[in-house]
Order: structure tokens, then sequence, then C-alpha cells
């Protein structure tokens, strides 16, 4: 809570920064567009009965050269005269006129000339003197580019005040962009590990964020080498929406399986993905006049994306992917900076600095949580590979390792024994007349009776032994550091908890009884089969003298291998 706290109060901080626009007051007017007006005669006041009161809208259609005139309401009071700040402004090329015959200042933001000590997403305009109220001042719009459906935001404001903006709007820029590009290259970095194609598309998704940001706030354009773009940096910008939109309707797709969830919906993400796919062709492509028809268009499918979006998430969140409670978190905050921000382009309202400087902001905490949701995903595909290997390990009935695991097992044991001279044993358990449990009670009471036996062998066991069931009714022990009667004693220990109670099952009371055959390998270098074949004819003597007991093998398989102990007797 007291970090949300925070983050809101840095916010709020940065907003006073950014929304510094509260300075002078003025009207804004423009010259009938019909009338085609020669700037010396503009300037000079001659036309001014033919100048009306006008929006910014005015300034975003431009279609010609249009003059406009800023009128104070009020006297600038301070000595140090102001500035003229335009903000949100991409392709009008402005010449203002600071009066008392001072030099025009001509700024554009896509222009080559643009000076190297501004943003080029802010340009500042020195005035001559301390504005008048009433003494208007002329500045001449023309169009440098192809139209977007951002609208300008002019101010009039101390110098300090605008530079101090400029930085805060140079470092937001800036710090979104390398954030996203370093979370895109992270992306790769794990794609490239994984092979996991998810990835690639979260590195897509943010560094087309990254760059939409750049172009957008014109830093993109700033950068070294990047001037020769400067002639399609409009289009830059709706490639780079379009190219993000398309790869963040693919991400969502596969990130939350709608395929899986909701089909239908599945289908309307193919059919947007085509239409992000037509307006991405269509961008450079389209007669610069089309691109404002072009550019509503995209803002309308994304919106629908948007939505479509936000719905896939909410799906996927309800069927219980903890992946989609992620996403849904992420693109939430995101999605609607995005549908607040695309909504006021469509309606033509002013966006004012929270939505403008929010949007970013909210980019990189979204790549952020989606990172993180992209990281739970991966400990659920290793948690979900750990239960496979477990499962290929183990046998189904019983939980115990299976043949080929309890092999593996002995082999590890026997070589790393071996080489620090220490003995290892393998008890061979076969249960006792388990034909007749099977004929006399059914298989299903036969199989309670192997679960049964396995436990109580297992009970026995320390943590270093192993336990598998080598076939039917036949269980693998393999004892480390233990041999000779050491090992007998374990296997006459598991001998007696098998029998130590009758089994119940399926309402029958079965008596339960093993026998064991044990061998030991005491640096010798007998092979695993060696040993297990040498258990197994201790196994086989202990059955031929009469069932549940305990016998071991001789130190040659040629010799008969010893009982250890009789039914009924103790080896203590
Ligand atoms: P002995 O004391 O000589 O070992 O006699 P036995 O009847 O146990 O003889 P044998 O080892 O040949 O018989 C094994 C029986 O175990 C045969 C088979 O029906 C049964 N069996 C093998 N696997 C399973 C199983 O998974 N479930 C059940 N219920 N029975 C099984
Ligand atoms: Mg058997
Ligand atoms: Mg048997």
């Amino acid at each position: 809570m007291s970090r949300l706290f925070r983050l809101l109060s840095l916010l709020c901080l940065l907003c006073p920064a950014v929304a510094s626009a509260a300075g002078l007051a003025f009207q804004l007017e423009r010259l009938s567009p019909d009338h085609a007006a020669s700037g010396t005669a503009v300037r000079a006041g001659a036309l001014d009965e033919r100048f009306t009161p006008a929006d910014t809208t005015a300034l975003r259609d431009l279609d010609r050269p249009t003059w406009f005139r800023i009128v104070p309401q009020q006297d600038w009071l301070t000595d140090a005269p102001p500035v003229l700040v335009v903000r949100q402004t991409r392709f009008q090329v402005l010449t203002v006129y600071p009066g008392h015959d001072a030099a025009a200042t001509t700024l554009g933001a896509l222009r080559a000339d643009y000076p190297a000590h501004l943003t080029r997403g802010l340009m500042i305009f020195p005035f001559a003197a301390a504005p008048r109220v009433g003494v208007p001042i002329y500045f001449l719009a023309e169009p440098g580019g192809e139209p977007t459906q951002m609208r300008p935001v002019l101010s009039i404001e101390t110098r300090d005040a605008a530079e101090a903006a400029s930085l805060t709007h140079v470092r937001l820029a800036i710090g979104t962009f390398g954030a996203l590009l370093t979370l895109a290259l992270c992306g790769v970095c794990v794609w490239l590990m994984l092979r996991e194609s998810l990835f690639l598309l979260f590195s897509s998704v943010v560094a087309c964020q990254g760059f939409y940001v750049a172009m957008v706030f014109g830093e993109g354009l700033s950068l070294p080498g990047m001037e020769v773009l400067l002639p399609v940096g409009g289009r830059l910008v709706n490639l780079f929406a379009g190219l993000g939109a398309l790869c963040a309707a693919m991400f969502a797709r596969r990130m939350v399986d709608i395929g899986r969830i909701a089909p239908r919906l599945d289908r309307g993400f193919a059919a947007l993905q085509w239409a992000y796919v037509a307006l991405l062709f269509a961008v450079p492509l389209a007669p610069a006049k089309g691109m404002f028809v072009l550019v509503a268009l995209g803002n309308l499918t994304v919106m629908a994306g948007t939505l479509m979006v936000l719905a896939a998430g909410f799906l996927g969140w309800r069927s219980g992917s903890r992946a989609a409670a992620f996403f849904l978190l992420a693109w939430m905050m995101m999605q609607g900076f995005t549908f607040a921000r695309t909504a006021s382009f469509l309606l033509g309202t002013e966006a004012g600095p929270l939505l403008y400087y929010g949007f970013p902001l909210s980019m990189v905490v979204a790549g952020v949580m989606l990172a993180l949701g992209l990281a739970d995903r991966v400990g659920e595909m290793r948690l979900a590979l750990r239960e496979a290997q477990r499962r290929a390990q183990t046998d189904a009935l019983t939980g115990t390792l299976n043949r080929r695991s309890i092999l593996e097992r002995l082999d590890a044991a026997r070589i790393a024994f071996r080489d620090i001279g220490e003995p290892v044993s393998v008890l061979f358990i076969d249960l006792d007349h388990f034909k007749r449990i099977n004929d006399a009670h059914g298989h299903l009471a036969g199989d309670t009776c192997l679960r049964e036996a396995s436990k109580r062998i297992g009970s026995v066991l320390r943590r270093t032994d192993a336990l598998g069931r080598y076939g039917g009714e036949e269980f693998l022990v393999v004892l480390q550091g233990a041999a000779g009667p050491v090992a007998g004693a374990i296997a006459e220990q598991i001998r007696a908890a098998v029998a130590a109670e009758p089994v119940h099952a399926w309402q029958q009371t079965i008596a339960l009884s093993c026998s064991v055959g044990v061998a030991s390998s005491s640096g010798d270098a007998l092979s695993a089969e060696d040993l297990i074949a040498r258990a197994d004819a201790a196994l086989y003597a202990a059955k031929r003298e009469g069932r549940n007991r305990v016998a071991l093998a001789p130190l040659s398989s040629l010799v008969a291998p010893p009982m250890l102990a009789a039914e009924g007797e103790s080896l203590a």
C-alpha cells in the first residue's frame, strides 16, 4: 500500500513539471483560411479584423499554410520575456514572429534543421519582449509531413519552466525507451536459451513500444544517424504503433492460450491480426492526404484490439490460468491508457499531461509485469517437467522407482562406492505365493497387497537407500555402505515388517510374507547384473527352504547360499 502511495506521489511530482502550461492566459485566433495574405500585411495588423477565435483543432487539421495569432489576455509582469511552448506537435512547421521586428523562428519537429539544443517533442519560441494584453503575436503554421491526430498544446511560460519541462520530456522519453529496450533484450536472451517463441513475441511487443515512444516523443529522431528517417518520421510512428499492436495481439493469443479457452474469440483475434497486417501494408503506400483516414482506422482497430485483449485476459484468468492473471494485470493498466489516448485522438480532445506521459510509463510497468508473468510460466513449465521426470522414474502402482530407475541407481551406487571402497548390497524381494493371493482374493486385492508391501519395505529403509519394483511382485533394494550381516539384518527387518500383520483389502484379510535374497559387493568389481543374479540365486534358495525368510548369497555364486533366518526366527 505504501509502495503504491509512493508511486502515486512520484506521478504527482512529475505532473506539475510536465503540466506547467499554466502560464499567461491568451486567445488563439486564426486568419480566414481562404484569404491569400501577404506576411508583411498580416504582421502589420492590416488583416486583424479577419482573425476569428480558433482552438488547436485548426492546427491539427492544417492542410495549407495558415496564419494564426496569439492575443494575450493579461500583461506579462516579470522583466524577462517568456517563451511560446508548443507541445505534442509533429507535422506542423511553425514560424513565430516575436514582435518588435525581431527575427522570426521557424521550427518543425521533422525538419533536418531542428536546433540541437531543443527536444523535438517541445518547440520553444522566444518572445522579443514581455507580451502586453491585447497586443497580438503572429505565427504562420504550415503542414510539414503527414497529418496526425495529435492536437498541439500551446502555452506561454517562463523560459526556465519551458526548459525544465523539456528536460522532463527527454528524461521520460529516453528512460522509457531504454527500459523497454532492455526488457526486449532480456527477452531475446531468454529466447536464445529456452527457444520458447513466446519470449521473442514479448521482445517484439516491448521493442515496438520502445521505438513508438521514442518516435512519438521525437527523441528517436534526434539519436545519431536517425536524421535519414526524418522524411518518413510521421509514418514510422504509425508503423511502430501498428507493429506493436499486431505483436501484442499475437502475444496475448499465445500467452493466454485463447484457442483452447475461447475458440470464437480466437477467430476474432485471427481477423484482428489480418486487419493489423493490412493497415501495416497501407501505411507506406497511402498518399499523404489518406493518412488521416488510415490513422483513424488504425486507432479504431487498436481500440477493438484493446477490448479483445482484455476479454482474452479475463477469460484466461477465469479459467484458472496464472499466466493470464499476470497478463491481465499488466495489460489492464497499459490498455487503459491506450484506450483513453486513442479515444482522445478520435474525439479530437487534448491529451492531458497525465495521459501523454502516463502512457509510456504504463508501458514499462506492463513490460515488467509481462516479464514476471513469463517467468511464472517458465516456473510452471519447470514444475511440469519435474513431474514428468518423476512419473518417468516411478512405478505407477506402488510409487517406488521403476525397473529402469532402480537399475540406474544400483549402477551409480556401485560405481561411486567402489571408488571409495565402501560396500553396496542388493536385496531381491519376492512376495510369497502371490498367485494364490490373486486367485483367492482377486487382482485388485493383490494390487493393494503390492502397495502395502512396498510401504512396509520403505518404512525400514534409510533416505540413502533405494527401493524399486523390479517385476510383477518383485522388489529390489539398493543399500549403500552396508554388506554381509548388516545387509542381512536390514533384509530381516524388511521380512518381519512385511509379515508383521495381515493386509486388509476389499473387506478381506490377507496374510502376506516375502522372501529376500541378499548379495553384496565390497570393493570387488562385480557388475550390477552379477549382483542381481547372486541376489536372485539367494532368493531362490530362500524360496526353496520354505519362504518367509532371508538368504545371503555366498562370496561365490557357485556355493549354495546359507540360510540366515527361518520363519519366526530372529537374527539378533
Ligand atoms: P512364489 O512364492 O514362488 O513367488 O509364488 P508366486 O505365486 O508369487 O509365484 P510368481 O512369482 O511366479 O507369481 C507372481 C504372480 O504375481 C503372477 C502374477 O499374477 C502376479 N502379479 C504380477 N504383477 C502383478 C500386479 O501388478 N498386480 C497383481 N495383482 N498381481 C500381479
Ligand atoms: Mg515372482
Ligand atoms: Mg512370488
